[in-house]
């Protein structure tokens, strides 16, 4: 499982690696801190998804396990990804159905995510639900946003280098 060191990831260079490993460190005390388990097929699913940040269907998923070892049971795959999904380690992409690793783990957050249509690559920004245009409409209306699901889809800024301007 190597990955290069500098990734056009998340859509912005970055030291992918050091990404990985903080990303799991904060994962386990996390989990440490609020007698979560973290099993190891559970880290591995999660650890799969941060190697990629691009989002993976669960079949994807499964067929990654299988190579690393994990064995190929559907429900495996799933419950490990409903407790992630759950805990706030992993987001649901609804469009794609598929997953990708939260790039804010910790935070308590609407994910807003941009998709490139052309990689599947995710980058995640955060979201004000309660704000903006949405967020007064709902005021207007006496409505108690809890979430939303906000999810643009378009090209990826090296995906756009590729294709010739
Ligand atoms: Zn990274
Ligand atoms: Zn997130
Ligand atoms: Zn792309």
């Amino acid at each position: 499982m190597s990955s290069e060191l500098t990734a056009p990831i998340g859509f912005e260079q970055h030291d992918h690696r050091a990404c990985v490993e903080s990303a799991l460190k904060a994962a386990e005390t996390r989990c440490a801190d609020e007698g979560l388990r973290l099993t190891p097929v559970r880290k591995k699913v999660l650890e799969l998804l941060l190697v990629e940040h691009r989002a993976l269907g669960a079949y994807a998923i499964l067929d990654l396990l299988n190579e690393a070892g994990f064995g190929s049971q559907p429900p495996v795959a799933y419950r490990a990804l409903d407790f992630l999904v759950e805990h706030g380690f992993v987001h649901k992409i609804e469009r794609l159905n598929a997953f990708v690793a939260c790039a804010h783990p910790g935070a308590n957050h609407s994910p807003a995510f941009m998709i490139c249509r052309l990689c599947d690559a995710v980058a995640e920004a955060q979201s004000a639900p309660s704000k903006g245009a949405l967020g007064a409409a709902a005021k207007a209306a006496g409505f108690q946003i809890e979430k939303t699901v906000v999810e643009a889809e378009g090209v990826c800024p090296a995906c756009l280098e590729k294709v010739d301007v």
